[in-house]
């Protein structure tokens, strides 16, 4: 039986190359970084000790128990809460925007309905279908909200102004009448004990898995496998001939502290003024550690250039003409399926990716077992 090529060590190309491994299939799988895990890779700082989560913080979440219990079979999914607080004119307020925020914001002691009603009121009217992101924040929570939490933090996330994002974007972090700042809402949420690497090196520690680091994979290199799963840019994979998808980079700057430096894992900074997005601080992942010094990242957002990592793809109207136009050109290759966060170029969280590439080995492998022909894509990147 001919080898299966996994282009990418991130957790698309590590959950792809562990299934298919027991089932029976020799893999090769190639990054052309130094090492595992993609993204969501995680090493010691020496000075400090802290495990740092060196492409910007990643915290495990998701509802799905079956996607669970698969992460947790590598390491121990220690429970971990995002309680995220925002910096704003001066003041600390607790995200997502819940009734903690609004009764600081508006020095009140609104009760649940009270502050319904009050952002009822202060919503702006005028507006009945929003058409921008803008539009959807005046709408649901008024003007002094949006400014201060909405308006300045997304010009320097996205490089754009709120009228210019749709308006469905704020529907991912409603507002909350209750006290809860968990930021998220998922059932399962946790932190691999060892870090994310220690993780998708147990997942790749099988006989029949070879694992090349340093290793860019060309697409000339594809006729030596049975089937390549690409987990690299999908424009990457035509060598940018027609144009580069458009992506946000981060540049994290690194800095190192006795003690306690923020009091918590991630604090935004949505003043416009203040020119990072936000600040990790490390150790704060990992509570169950102790250490005496800590690492802190301030993050700051910009537009990808060709030598930059790509990190948040951009999804606007003229990218996604040009992702059409690779759609197309991908749909045309032969024995490749385009997989993981880039090779369909969408955002997909940690149990999205995982989820997503145990439905794309199950799918391969039921094709092959009647002989019939294997997707390039087992998702649609355009919806
Ligand atoms: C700043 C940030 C914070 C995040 N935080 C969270 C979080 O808190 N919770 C959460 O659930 N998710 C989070 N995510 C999402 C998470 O990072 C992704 O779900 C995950 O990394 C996707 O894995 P992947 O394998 O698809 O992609 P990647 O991790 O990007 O892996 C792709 C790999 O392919 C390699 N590669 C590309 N082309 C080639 C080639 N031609 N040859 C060889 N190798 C190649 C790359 O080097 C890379 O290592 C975050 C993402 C970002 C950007």
């Amino acid at each position: 039986m001919k080898k299966i090529g996994t282009v990418g060590a991130g957790l698309t190309g590590a959950v792809l190359a562990y299934k298919l491994a027991h089932e029976g299939y020799s893999i090769d799988i190639f990054d052309s970084r130094s090492h595992l895990a993609g993204n969501c890779y995680s090493k010691r700082d020496m000075e400090t000790g802290v495990m740092t989560h060196v492409y910007g913080p990643h915290i495990f979440h998701t509802n799905n128990e079956h996607v669970w219990k698969f992460v947790n079979q590598f390491d121990e999914f220690v429970p971990f809460v995002n309680r995220v607080k925002a910096i704003a004119k001066g003041h600390v307020y607790t995200l997502p925007i819940n009734l903690l925020t609004i009764n600081n914001f508006f020095d009140q002691t609104f009760s649940p309905s009270e502050a319904k009603s009050f952002l009822e009121k202060i919503g702006d009217k005028s507006i009945d279908r929003p058409q921008n992101l803008e539009e959807q924040a005046l709408k649901f929570v008024g003007r002094d909200l949006y400014e201060a939490f909405f308006l300045g933090y997304t010009i320097k996330q996205w490089g754009i102004h709120p009228t210019e994002l749709q308006a469905n974007i704020l529907n991912r972090l409603p507002v909350r009448f209750n006290y809860d700042d968990n930021y998220y809402n998922s059932f399962y949420q946790g932190i691999p004990r060892n870090g994310y690497t220690y993780f998708v090196e147990k997942m790749l520690d099988y006989p029949s898995i070879k694992v090349y680091l340093n290793e860019h994979f060309d697409r000339k290199q594809a006729g030596d496998y049975a089937h390549v799963f690409y987990s690299g840019s999908i424009d990457g994979w035509f060598n940018y001939k027609d144009g580069r998808l458009g992506y946000r980079t981060l540049d994290f700057e690194a800095s190192r502290y006795d003690g306690d430096y923020q009091g918590n894992a991630v604090i935004n900074y949505s003043d416009i003024q203040v020119p990072w997005t936000r600040i990790s601080e490390h150790k704060h992942f990992m509570p169950w550690e102790s250490h005496d010094r800590t690492l802190i990242f301030k993050e700051y957002s910009r537009f990808c250039g060709t030598k930059d990592l790509p990190y948040y793809p951009i999804r606007l109207a003229k990218e996604k003409t040009l992702l059409k136009h690779y759609v197309d050109l991908a749909m045309q290759e032969r024995n490749i399926s385009f997989v993981g966060r880039l090779g369909t170029y969408r955002y997909l969280d940690m149990h999205v990716t995982i989820r997503e590439a145990l439905e794309a080995a199950n799918i391969f492998l039921s094709a092959a077992a009647r002989g019939g022909d294997i997707p390039n894509f087992f998702v649609d990147p355009l919806r």
